[in-house]
C-alpha cells in the first residue's frame, strides 16, 4: 500500500491523475492494464492521465516490462527524482537541515549550532543561505524545489504556519514564517512543531504499516506526536499530544515553566533531570549532559533517568488505555542515553495499562534518531505536494 491517501474509486469524481500517482508512489511499476483494473477507469482514460503525469515528470516508463504471453507491455513508475524538498528541524540551540528527493532519500545534510532565541529573521536568513549553499554543493537549481518543510520547538498553528506563544522562542509569536521563507525560496512552506514532524518521519520510515503510533520526545521538554489512522492528529488548536503538562503525583508542587505546578515536565524533562543531578552535586546543565553522564557510567544519572522514565511511563499508561496505540517510539536527546529511560517507561506502562491494550504494544527507541525531524518535515511536504487533489490542481493549471 502507499503511504499517501488514495481517492476512493466511486467516492464522487472518477480518480484523476493524482490518484494514479498515489498508487504508483509505493515504488512498484504498473502497466496501463493494471492501473485500469485498480481504478476501474477505461484503458484510454488511464493512458491520458499517465501522459499528463509523464509530461510533469512525476512518473517515468519503467525498465521493467511485463509480458503476459503477448507482446510486452510498458510499465510506469513513480519518479522520486522529479523534484526535491528542503527540510529543517530547528531545536532550542541546534538545527539540522536536509535536501531530499520525493522518496525521502537524503541527498545533502547539514547540522549546526543555531540558537532559536536569536529571533525569526536572523534564524531564517541563516536558513536560506544554508539551503542555497547545500543546493549549490549538491548541484540542484532552486527551481527543482517543490516545497520547504520546517519544524520548530514550540506550538505552531499548522494552517498558517505561525508560532503561537512559543515559550522558548522570543520574537517568534505569530511571525509569518511561510510567507517570509516562501518569498525567498520560491516554494510552498509548511511548518509544524518538532514533535509532530518527528512522528511523521518515524512512522514513514520505520513503521509505515502501523495505524496508531505515539512518538514521545524527551529533551529539554517533553512532547508527543500522535499518528491516528496513519495521519498526524493535531487536534482542534494544534495542541494535541502536549503530555508534558499533565499533572503527575510524584511531581508534588514542583514549579513548571508553564506556570503550573506538578507537571510531568517539572520532574521528568532533560532540564529537570539535570537540575536533580545538580542538587546531588553533579555538574549538569541540560539534557545533553545527562546523556554524557550516562555514557560515562554515572550511577546517579542512571537512577535519575530511570525514575524520569517511570514518571513518563505513568502518564503514557493512561494514554495507552485511552488511545490504544500499537507502537510507542521514544526519541529526543534523552533517548540517546539508551535503555535506562526505555526500561522506566516500559516498567510503568506494563504495570499500569490494561492487558488488552499492551498485549501487542511495542515500545522502542527511535530508529531515525536525530534525523527523525528532517525526514518528517520532508514527509509533510511530499504528502502535501503529491496529495491527489494538489496534483490534479497542478496539472489542470498547467494545461490552461
Ligand atoms: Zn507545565
Amino acid at each position: 500500500m502507499t503511504h499517501g491517501t488514495v481517492s476512493e474509486p466511486g467516492g464522487g469524481a472518477a480518480p484523476g491523475a493524482g490518484a494514479l500517482l498515489a498508487i504508483l508512489r509505493d515504488g512498484q511499476a504498473r502497466t496501463r492494464a493494471e492501473l485500469a483494473q485498480l481504478t476501474g477507469l477505461a484503458r484510454s482514460t488511464v493512458s491520458q492521465r499517465l501522459d499528463v503525469l509523464i509530461d510533469h515528470k512525476w512518473i517515468v516508463p519503467s525498465r521493467d516490462t511485463v509480458s503476459s504471453g503477448g507482446r510486452p507491455a510498458t510499465a510506469f513508475a513513480f519518479n522520486r527524482g522529479a523534484r526535491i524538498v528542503l527540510s529543517a528541524d530547528l531545536g532550542a540551540t541546534h538545527a539540522r537541515l536536509a535536501v531530499t528527493d520525493l522518496g525521502m532519500a537524503v541527498l545533502a545534510e547539514r547540522a549546526a549550532e543555531l540558537p532559536i532565541e536569536r529571533g525569526p529573521e536572523p534564524t531564517l536568513s541563516w536558513l536560506v543561505t544554508a539551503f542555497e549553499e547545500m543546493l549549490a554543493e549538491a548541484g540542484y537549481p532552486l527551481s527543482q524545489v517543490c516545497g520547504v518543510g520546517l519544524g520548530l520547538p514550540g506550538p505552531v498553528e499548522h494552517v498558517t504556519g505561525r508560532p503561537v506563544n512559543p515559550p522558548i522562542m522570543p520574537g517568534w509569536d505569530a511571525f509569518p514564517v511561510p510567507e517570509w521563507l516562501g518569498a525567498r525560496l520560491a516554494a510552498p512552506v509548511l511548518v509544524d512543531n518538532d514533535v509532530n514532524i518527528m512522528a511523521l518521519g518515524e512512522h514513514w520510515i520505520a513503521s509505515p504499516e502501523v495505524d496508531h503510533l505515539l512518538f514521545v520526545k524527551i529533551g529539554t521538554g517533553i512532547g508527543c506526536g500522535v499518528i491516528a489512522d496513519r495521519r498526524l492528529h493535531r487536534g482542534a488548536q494544534g495542541a494535541a499530544g502536549d503530555v508534558g503538562h499533565i499533572r503527575v503525583g510524584t511531581a508534588g508542587d514542583a514549579l513548571c515553566r508553564c506556570g503550573n505546578t506538578g507537571c510531568l515536565e517539572a520532574v521528568a524533562s532533560g532540564a529537570a533531570m539535570a537540575a536533580r543531578l545538580r542538587e546531588a552535586g553533579i555538574d549538569a546543565a541540560g539534557s545533553r549532559d545527562v546523556v554524557r553522564l550516562i555514557r560515562g557510567g554515572s550511577a546517579q544519572a542512571a537512577q535519575v533517568i530511570r525514575q524520569a522514565g517511570r514518571d513518563i511511563g505513568g502518564v503514557l499508561a493512561a494514554i495507552v488505555n485511552f488511545f490504544n496505540p500499537s507502537v510507542i517510539v521514544v526519541g529526543g536527546d534523552i533517548a540517546e542515553a539508551g535503555e535506562h529511560v526505555l526500561a522506566g517507561v516500559r516498567e510503568a506502562i506494563y504495570s499500569r495499562s490494561l492487558p488488552l491494550a499492551t498485549q501487542h504494544l511495542t515500545i522502542r527507541a527511535s530508529e531515525l534518531g536525530d534525523r527523525a525531524g528532517v525526514i518528517g518535515a520532508a514527509v509533510m511536504v511530499v504528502e502535501h505536494v503529491l496529495a491527489p487533489g494538489t496534483v490534479d490542481q497542478a496539472v489542470t493549471l498547467a494545461a490552461h
